[in-house]
């Protein structure tokens, strides 16, 4: 069956002309909205303005262009005689080809349009034709953007199965196009871009609603329930779109390609979540230095999360270490040089190369010491000096950053991992630790900072977490091993000497009293655990033999 009559309604016009030309050297008859086919007709193209079909021009300053009745039965019809009697009885005409440019909703957002002008870009006409020409997939092709058009015209060519396949494809982006468009819509109100949004109060709800509590959503459920499917962000344009496999299901998003993902071999992207609450990721000043990678992403994103949480617990100068997103050491300072010497002396090794990050602005002291060894990424909070960083900015190698202060500040946060066919999600929140004193010894006085810290420390670790601290630094990070007490025994060989009269941290329970004894024989002088094993009482008692002090926290924090 070719295609006899197509119907075009563009808002930008011009990337779809050498496609209208084609359709007319094949013959095609060219109907289009007023804009369209005033443009059209100035190219030199032969085109029927709808208005001729439809008896009316444009209705309310063009909120009513194409919705009427022979222009949507001549989408909708069924390919039988007698739907398209129907059509000619009303005095239309069947189309086999719809293509329309939506209003451009999504640009809005940059251009800062609020209110009435926002209303006048929601394209109601353009995705009604969108839906009803990809609903007669049966019959008619849809393009609904420059992207669909290499796809539209090898369907044209094809024999009648892959024209049907090709028209079945286009209507899957055609629906997903307008689907994104209403999501775009949707978070528009959510943003307030259009107003205030109403909520209802108690005294609004009808009375006998039921007394149950309604409780607030998740911000995932919000998440899951707005979700839309984005592809990877890149490729020409000419390419088709991605295919749905490699999507995400997310609110709102912005991507940017990465040079590659976790490794060299692998693509990779970064997404701004558009409705995710606080600072971004994406809003972080690079000063000097590369891009961030994806690996750098993880760590950047980790070393600010622990600041935070070291700025919860202390209120103090601190600085992390991190590499391969785990710290390598963290500590709190009388001010952020004496922190980051103590970070730094924690474990001199892993330092190379890796991410320090500090939650008070630097000094020159500080900026000199950062330049005398190789690292991957520095970052100072807003308020830094810029000038003195001179020193670093001048590394060609190194990325220097600021960051607004607001990470500073705890936030409720999502992770988000993917699985095979599906995602996890965590909403990630920070409660606050009981530390009750279980066993007979109490924690010295002077030892309460290092448990604070170690225990802070321990939720950043990659789970099993076993951490060591004395006064005021970790001296010893045992990261995901499998069993907890090989964490123990690689944070104690690290710890060494600096063992001796330090607080062991671990993210979960103590299983067994294995973990103890080896704390005993390095010196170790309390330890604090979420407790809740059945064998709390032997490690307790382990504990007390050992002349250690042991604290619960009733709070589990694993990081796989
Ligand atoms: P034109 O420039 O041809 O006058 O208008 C083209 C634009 O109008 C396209 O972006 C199309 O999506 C949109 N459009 C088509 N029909 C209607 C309609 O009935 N109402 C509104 N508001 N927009 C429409």
């Amino acid at each position: 069956m070719p295609v006899r009559r197509a119907l075009m309604s563009l808002y930008t016009k011009p990337p779809y002309l050498p496609f209208a030309r084609e359709l007319v050297r094949r013959g095609v008859e060219l109907y289009a909205s007023g804009g369209t086919a005033a443009y059209l007709r100035e190219a030199g193209l032969p085109v029927i303005s709808l208005d001729t079909l439809t008896g009316f021009s444009e209705l309310l300053g063009g909120r009513v262009k194409t919705l009427h009745p022979r222009v949507f039965a001549g989408i909708l019809a069924r390919p039988t005689s007698e739907d398209l009697s129907s059509v000619e009885a009303a005095g239309g005409v069947p189309f086999d080809l719809v293509v329309v440019d939506l209003y451009p909703f999504e640009d809005a957002r940059d251009k800062g349009l609020r209110g009435e002008e926002l209303v006048e870009l929601v394209d109601i006409g353009g995705v009604a034709l969108l839906r009803a020409a990809a609903k007669a997939h049966a019959r008619v092709f849809v393009v609904s953007s420059p992207a669909d058009v290499s796809l539209a015209l090898e369907g044209l060519d094809a024999p009648p199965e892959r024209a049907l396949a090709v028209r079945r494809a286009l209507a899957e982006r055609a629906f997903r196009r307008t689907a994104f468009y209403d999501l775009a819509i949707a978070y528009a109100f959510r943003e307030g871009r259009f107003g205030e949004l109403g909520t209802a109060s108690p005294a609004e709800k009808p009375e006998n609603e039921g007394a149950q509590e309604e409780s607030a959503p998740l911000p995932w459920e919000e998440v899951l329930a707005a979700g839309g499917a984005a592809a990877l962000p890149g490729g020409a344009a000419s390419e088709p779109p991605s295919p749905l496999p490699r999507s995400i299901v997310v609110w709102g998003v912005e991507g940017k390609e990465l040079r590659y993902g976790e490794n060299p071999h692998q693509r990779g992207a970064f997404f701004r979540l558009a409705g995710a609450s606080g600072p971004s990721l994406a809003d972080l000043r690079l000063l000097s230095g590369k891009p961030l990678s994806y690996t750098n992403y993880l760590d950047v994103e980790r070393a600010l999360r622990l600041l935070a949480d070291l700025e919860a617990e202390f209120s103090a100068p601190a600085a992390v270490v991190f590499k391969h997103a785990s710290p390598a050491a963290a500590a709190i300072g009388a001010d952020v040089l004496e922190a980051y010497r103590r970070a730094h002396d924690a474990d001199p090794v892993s330092i190379f190369g890796g991410v320090v990050a500090v939650n008070r602005p630097a000094d020159e002291a500080l900026v000199q010491a950062l330049a005398e060894i190789f690292l991957d990424v520095v970052l100072f909070p807003e308020g830094t000096d810029l000038d003195l960083l001179e020193p670093l900015t001048r590394k060609k190698n190194l990325r220097v950053f600021v960051y607004p202060r607001d990470f500073l500040r705890p936030a409720e946060d999502l992770d988000l991992r993917s699985v095979r066919g599906g995602l996890l999600l965590s909403v990630r929140e920070r409660r606050a630790p009981s530390f009750r004193t279980v066993g007979a010894h109490p924690v010295p006085e002077e030892l309460w900072p290092s448990l604070r810290l170690a225990w802070t420390v321990s939720a950043h670790v990659t789970s099993n977490a076993i951490v060591l601290a004395r006064d005021g630094v970790t001296v010893g990070v045992g990261a995901g091993q499998p069993n907890r007490v090989g964490s123990a025994e690689i944070a104690l060989r690290q710890a060494g000497e600096r063992a001796r009269g330090a607080v062991l941290a671990s993210d979960g329970f103590l299983p067994f009293p294995d973990t103890v004894e080896l704390a005993r024989a390095a010196g170790v002088r309390a330890i604090v655990q979420p407790g809740g094993s059945v064998r709390d009482a032997e490690v307790i008692q382990a504990a007390d033999a050992a002349g250690i002090a042991m604290v619960f926290t009733d709070v589990r924090v694993f990081r796989h």
